[in-house]
This record gives structure tokens, C-alpha cells and sequence, in this order.
């Protein structure tokens, strides 16, 4: 598992590679990636793209595009005829509480507490899908992508989610409805009460006007760490700088079994815990070899490069969802 920066997420479950919302590019609509850039290579190979919402910083074309125009690609519900008169050509739409089976993996629209409207919630033309989160599963492992979402009772009823990618932030100096902030992000810990939590949406994006502005620098990295503090107790927070690969831990040891009475004929050999290449001895989720972990009273600044425009910001709400 990688985090490329803001909502998007490259993971591998039962041997396919999943993009969540992936923005790639050095500039989203009005904002501008200060996170380091992307190397081609780091979503090169996805079998599956998962949209959450319409919104410019989670649907975002030009990325679609370097991805390709015939991967997988599943969108929420009325949103398939807009991306399809784009031209890409394998899209599926998902209305919450649908699934469906896309490369062996079953994914499974859940409810977002989010404006699905392309424009943000103070538009009412353009197109419009209700926004999702999705359940990932495969081999009994399932991974949470929140999307953007504010705290709501559904969460509660998600069972057995093993990782969890949840907002913490956004783009700006202060969060729009429909946000969790570091806080409210560990109140949906508490219900979603994953085992392991990767804190995303923060330090990717930012308004170039005031990307170098005191409190926008701390917004750039603080987030993750007050929600490490806040959720401690309640799972295992891997905050992890834009780019970096995620540090999963190895799955929980299975329960011994209890000891049989030996057998009278030759048994068939024990049936091994784990796939013999899977490095991390986790056959779902393979880890990526050479992460560390990251500490959250370790993390540095996660971008060293600001690009210098000084592009008005006007519009930006237009451009990309809050
Ligand atoms: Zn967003």
C-alpha cells in the first residue's frame, strides 16, 4: 500500500492493484500539488479505479487519462454517462449499499455524508451522484475507503474492516461541510473501529496564494499528527507522508489450534499461513519492501517544494469540491 498524496491510495488486495481517487498532477483545477511530484511509475499497473465523488480534487480527469482510458473504473450511481462521454470505457456506476465484483475483488458502496454535486455545494448545475465510500474486500480482508465524509450513523454498521483510509483535512486554511477534521476523524475510528488506520486528504494540496503562509505550512502537516493522538487508543494509526509506502504490520497470529490426538494414517502436510512469496507473510495485502514506519513525532514537513505561481484563487470552489 502506498499513499500517493491527498485522497489517493495505490493497494494491492489478492493480487490486485486498486487506485482510490487519484490525482496525480502537478495542479488540480485551482490548487497546486506541493506534495513531491509523482513518478509515472507509482500508478503504473492498476487493475481497478475507484471514484468516490465528483468533486475536482477526487474525480480528476487529466489523471483518469495517465491511467488509461480502459481500466476499470467504478463511479458512483448517474455519474457512468459523464465520464463514459469522456471516453473512458469500462466504467461501472455503485448507488450505496450495491456491490459488485470487478478483477476478484467485491466492492461495496457505503454512505458519505458528503455534497456529490461535480461543483461543490453551492452549484446547482453540472452533474450530480450521490457520493460513496467503499468497502474493498477479498480473502477476508477489507479495506475502508472513507472518501470525504463528515461523522454520520452508518459508520457504526461497517464490520470487520481491517484498514480504514480516512479524511483528516483538506486543501485549504479551513474545512467546508461534509469534512472530518482530525478529531471528528477519531470519533469515526470509534465506529468504524478499524485495525489499522491511514490517515489521508491533508498535505498534498494547496491554494498557491497562501500554500507558504504560516498556518497553511502547519495545516500542511499537522493534521495527521493530532489525529494519531486522538485515535491512539482505538486503532493503529500509520501516518505516512504523500508518496511514501504504508508501513502495514504483519496480520494478526492466527489462535493455535488444539492439539489433536495423533493420527493412525499419514496426515496430509499443515496447510501454510501465508502464500510463500508473500513477503509480510500477509497474502492480501502486500506490503511494499523497503517502507518505514513513520512516526508521528517524526514527520518532517512533507513537501520541501511549493510551486511558485501565484494564480488567483478565485474559482478554486468551482473547480474542486471542498
Ligand atoms: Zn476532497
Amino acid at each position: 500500500m502506498r499513499f500517493l498524496g491527498h485522497s489517493t491510495v495505490r493497494f494491492e488486495l489478492a493480487g490486485k492493484t486498486v487506485l482510490t481517487d487519484p490525482v496525480l498532477t502537478g495542479r488540480v483545477g485551482g490548487l497546486t500539488r506541493v506534495a513531491e511530484p509523482l513518478a509515472p511509475g507509482t500508478w503504473a499497473g492498476a487493475d481497478l479505479v475507484l471514484i468516490s465523488h465528483l468533486h475536482g480534487d477526487h474525480l480528476h480527469v487529466p489523471s483518469l487519462r495517465l491511467i488509461g482510458q480502459d481500466v476499470p473504473i467504478v463511479v458512483p450511481r448517474g455519474a457512468g454517462a459523464w465520464l463514459r462521454r469522456r471516453g473512458f470505457t469500462r466504467v461501472r456506476e455503485l448507488d450505496v449499499g450495491e456491490s459488485l465484483v470487478e478483477e476478484g475483488l467485491t466492492v461495496t458502496a457505503v454512505r458519505a455524508e458528503h455534497s456529490g454535486h461535480r461543483w461543490g455545494p453551492r452549484f446547482t448545475h453540472g452533474p450530480q451522484a450521490p457520493a460513496t465510500g467503499h468497502l474493498v474486500a477479498a480473502g477476508g480482508t477489507t479495506v475502508y475507503v472513507a472518501g470525504d465524509t463528515d461523522l454520520h450513523d452508518g459508520m457504526s454498521e461497517l464490520s470487520e474492516v481491517d484498514v480504514a483510509l480516512l479524511p483528516v483535512w483538506g486543501w485549504g486554511p479551513n474545512l467546508g461541510p461534509g469534512h472530518l477534521d482530525p478529531e471528528r476523524a477519531a470519533e469515526a475510528v470509534r465506529l468504524v473501529r478499524p485495525r489499522v488506520t491511514v490517515p489521508v486528504h491533508w498535505g498534498t494540496l494547496a491554494v498557491p496564494g497562501i500554500a507558504r503562509t504560516a498556518r497553511m505550512r502547519r495545516l500542511l502537516v499537522e493534521p495527521p499528527l493530532r489525529f494519531a493522538d486522538a485515535a491512539a487508543d482505538d486503532t493503529e494509526v500509520l501516518v505516512t507522508q504523500p508518496g511514501d509506502a504504508v508501513p502495514l504490520p504483519a496480520p494478526p497470529a492466527l489462535p493455535a489450534k488444539p492439539a489433536q490426538p495423533a493420527p493412525l494414517a499419514s496426515p496430509a502436510p499443515p496447510a501454510p499461513l501465508a502464500t510463500p512469496n508473500s513477503p509480510t507473510g500477509n497474502p492480501q495485502l502486500a506490503r511494499t519492501e523497503g517502507s518505514t514506519r513513520a512516526h508521528p513525532r517524526e514527520s518532517s514537513l512533507p513537501c520541501g517544494r511549493v510551486a511558485g505561481s501565484a494564480r488567483s484563487s478565485r474559482g478554486i470552489g468551482a473547480e474542486v469540491g471542498r
